[in-house]
């Protein structure tokens, strides 16, 4: 089973619009060519409506949101639904990023209902997963990740998952300069796909996408991408340099 490699750039909260427009279009220039690859940023939601104007609908870079709130609509203050986010120009959105789990109180169920409300918009989902430090040192990495699968998954069904992509990302690895070893993303890449697999079935542990992400370069992607169950990164500081990007997809 070929599975297309995504790379994928999380701005998280940098970039004005102006900003966010001016290198999005430095990178569709950059990565002008580039094949094989599945290629998206997400910048702030504020930005998402002027980069998809400026990219074009038709662009090979395609747009994520960093978020959205699992409600359709209603008197949520500062809110954005998936709904609107697909309006903006977004296909995909981040779900249960780290941060978001350690600074605004994110939850396994929490995840959940934003996976429904992303997959009801037809947004595409990217779900982080990962554990903290202590918890690797506690031996605890497979307890957690079984976890946050189960609980982050619970109640969907085969079909629904379809279009569901997997971001494994070590916590102690996010934003510090530690990438996760070889063996390590080997090992937790191979035990996630099993995982799918008997939880739901072997078709969908055999097309479903993880990515790794955890201080993703351009120098250490290459070692990355070449393990067998890594199908891509989730990239946060290194996306926020177009060059540097550019030199990513490129793997
Ligand atoms: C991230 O924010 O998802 C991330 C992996 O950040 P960084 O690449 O900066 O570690």
């Amino acid at each position: 089973m070929t599975r297309i490699p995504l790379i994928a750039g999380n701005w998280k909260m940098y970039k004005t619009g102006t900003q966010a427009v001016a290198a999005a279009k430095q990178l569709a220039d950059l990565a002008d060519g580039v094949n094989g690859v599945d290629i998206m940023i997400a910048p702030t939601a504020l930005s998402l409506p002027l980069v998809a104007a400026a990219l074009g609908k038709d662009s090979r870079i395609r747009l994520g949101a960093q978020n959205i709130y699992p409600g359709k609509e209603g008197a949520f203050t500062g809110e954005v639904s998936a709904e609107m986010i697909k309006d903006a120009g977004a296909d995909y959105v981040i779900i249960g990023h780290s941060e978001r789990r350690q600074f605004f109180g994110e939850t396994d169920e929490s995840v959940s209902s934003k996976i429904r409300a992303a997959l009801d918009a037809q947004l595409i989902p990217v779900m982080c997963i990962g554990e903290t430090e202590s918890q690797r040192e506690a031996d605890k990495t497979f307890f957690i990740l079984d976890k946050q699968i189960s609980d982050g998954l619970k109640g969907f069904d085969l079909e629904e998952l379809d279009s569901l992509i997997l971001a494994y990302e070590p916590v102690w690895a996010i934003g510090t300069g530690k990438t996760a070893g070889p063996d390590q993303v080997k090992e937790v890449h191979g035990f996630l796909r099993n995982l799918i697999k008997e939880k739901y079935a072997e078709a969908l542990a055999g097309k479903i996408r993880i990515l790794y992400g955890g201080s993703v370069k351009p120098g250490n992607i290459k070692e990355l991408m070449r393990l067998e169950d890594v199908d891509g990164a989730l990239v946060g500081g290194a996306s926020l340099n177009p060059e540097d990007f550019n030199k990513i997809i490129r793997f």
